[in-house]
């Protein structure tokens, strides 16, 4: 579809936005998460003090940026009204996620666990069409606010479509059908992408509606990236400003890569950032705003056009969620 024909709206965590309001915009961010499950995992998955995910989300704007796609899902240390307060105070549209992540980020005893396939699609449903629960890592289906969950963030760990993960999956599709809202993929390393695309598009979903996350890291194989793009999915790409998996330039080659192949209507970016990566968190760590400051200028030494860019930080994000 044309970017021009979209009617519909974003559902940001201030409201509806029309498509020519997002501005640039990163897919896959984490601004406000909770000390709980995944931080007892690893200590950088805690970003919990709001004035310096501000400081840091206002040096992004300053640097261009105007949207996020916001990655942590409800249940699983998401800091729904924090993501709202940091919203309206650094005037960026964030948009949020309802779904679920890697099970060993949840405690045994949490709901997720216990909740049937058809009582976690109405938390998804309810999250998206009438408001975010806001104590849901330890409560199901408690306090809800007005602001809207805009997409639904799902896991696909190395285990694959084990049991528990197919209740989930089947759940989040169920939903995503009956909302009319994109599924966002967390890729695991040694999880097989191409096989869970499959099986959503045997649940009824298209693969224009999903955005599969991390395989510049997770599944670098050329084959598997384009595999999902063949069928139309959206890779989000994020092994930016990761040294220890590649530099930038290689990072770059794998966009001009697959721009070469036609593909410049499928991606899009981000980085993906924990505490270690925020400046407000971590001196000296490269920021949300890195992406903008210097990753671009990598893009644009490969010969990569403005249009295209844009088409990375604002045409794709559309034509995925809408
Ligand atoms: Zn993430």
């Amino acid at each position: 579809m044309e970017v021009k024909d979209i009617k519909r709206k974003l559902i940001s965590v201030c409201g509806p936005i029309s498509p020519e309001e997002l501005g640039f915009c990163q897919s896959h961010e984490h601004l406000a998460l909770s000390r709980g499950r995944s931080w007892e995992i690893d200590p950088n998955l805690c970003i919990d003090d709001v004035e310096k995910s501000i400081q840091e989300v206002l040096l992004y704007r300053q640097a261009g940026g105007m949207a996020i796609l916001e990655a942590q899902p409800g249940g699983c240390n998401r800091m729904t009204e924090e993501l709202v307060k940091i919203s309206e105070r650094s005037g960026i549209h964030i948009i949020a996620s309802t779904g679920f992540h890697k099970l060993r980020f949840y405690y045994e005893d949490h709901w997720i666990f216990s909740r049937s396939q058809e009582e976690l699609t109405d938390f998804f449903i309810r999250e998206l069409t009438e408001g975010m629960f806001t104590d849901a890592d330890t409560i199901f289906e408690g306090n809800q606010i007005q602001a809207k969950a805009g997409f639904i963030k799902t896991a696909l760990d190395s285990c694959g479509l084990t049991p528990a993960y197919r209740r989930l999956f089947l759940a989040a599709a169920d939903a995503a059908r009956t909302a009319k809202r994109s599924v966002m993929i967390h890729v695991e390393k040694g999880s097989d992408p191409v096989a869970l695309l499959d099986f959503l598009i045997q649940c009824g979903l298209s693969a224009n509606r999903l955005i599969f996350c991390h395989l510049d890291r997770a599944c670098p194989a050329p084959d598997t990236l384009l595999a999902l793009l063949e069928k139309g999915s959206f890779l989000e790409l994020d092994t930016i400003g990761r040294f220890k998996y590649h530099d930038d330039q290689a990072e770059a080659r794998i966009f001009q890569d697959l721009i070469g192949k036609g593909y410049e209507d499928q991606l899009l970016f981000s980085l993906d950032t924990t505490r270690a990566r925020m400046k407000s968190y971590t001196p000296g760590a490269i920021g949300l705003d890195y992406l903008l400051l210097v990753f671009l200028g990598r893009l644009r030494e490969l010969g990569i056009t403005e249009e295209q860019i844009r088409k990375f930080s604002h045409e794709n994000v559309l034509r995925s969620l809408l």
